[in-house]
């Protein structure tokens, strides 16, 4: 594990050493931590890109899926070139490109529970940047199982909402109680591959998802226990309180 920040990484990041929530400590905290980002599409090119310039130690991109030309009015990580490729593969050559002090790590199969539960415990924070209902469920349960941060981003059509739901605190709401499985049931399938998105949408709560996690390693304070939700179209923006339910499955 890095112990110095050597001069190069002075110079590189030093617009966030100046900043005093940061500072060289904090800086060489970020290059300490390791963090998983699940989904290298709309949301996670920006998170993977924000992160990998702001000097997270390691960044662990998971995706089985492959870059489709229809995917590159969204996301940004990937290109004309690579299409047809893993898209964590093709995330780990941009992040490359653009910061070698970040060491990375691909995984392009989808995951059980318990190969999911043996990585998150490996790292201490989680963005979810997956597009479907299934992998946010799993995500929530094995992220509260091993009291891991996890920051959660979703965006359709011209609405976005992102939250932080820190599991390394008691009494935490977490994704499940926000939305009751029942809930979404009818449109579990519902995902922005089918519905579509408006780009730059995927930016901001991707962006957003970026700046929470770096506060959240830092432990400034984050969103956890409000959800914000950003409407595209007329850009008002939302703030909901998320209280336990006390009868979820998950955190109960
Ligand atoms: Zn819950």
């Amino acid at each position: 594990m890095i112990q110095e920040l050597n001069d190069e990484q002075l110079e590189r990041y030093g617009r966030h050493i100046l900043l005093d929530e940061i500072g060289y400590e904090g800086q060489l905290l970020l290059a300490q931590k390791r963090v998983a980002i699940i989904g290298l599409g709309g949301l996670g090119s920006p998170v993977a890109l924000y992160l990998a310039s702001a000097g997270i130690g390691q960044l662990t991109l998971i995706d089985f899926d492959q870059v489709d030309l229809s995917n590159l009015q969204r996301q940004l990580i990937h290109n004309q070139q690579r299409v047809g490729q893993n898209k964590a593969i093709s995330a780990q050559q941009s992040v490359e490109l653009l910061n070698k002090n970040v060491k990375t790590e691909t995984i392009t199969t989808k995951l059980t529970d318990d190969e999911l539960l043996k990585i998150t415990k490996q790292h201490d924070l989680v963005l979810d940047c997956s597009d479907n209902f299934e992998t946010r469920y799993q995500l929530n349960r094995i992220c509260h199982k091993c009291q891991i941060p996890l920051v959660s981003g979703a965006a359709i059509r011209w609405e976005g909402q992102v939250t932080t739901y820190d599991f390394r605190k008691n009494k935490q709401p977490c994704y499940q109680c926000l939305f009751p499985l029942k809930s979404n049931q009818g449109s579990i399938q519902e995902s922005c591959s089918q519905n579509g998105v408006i780009a730059p949408l995927l930016g901001i709560i991707g962006s957003i998802q970026a700046l929470e996690a770096i506060k959240c390693l830092l432990e400034l304070p984050t969103l956890a226990g409000k959800l914000t939700i950003i409407d595209g179209l007329t850009m008002e923006l939302r703030q909901f309180n998320i209280t336990q339910d006390l009868s979820c499955p998950v955190c109960s």
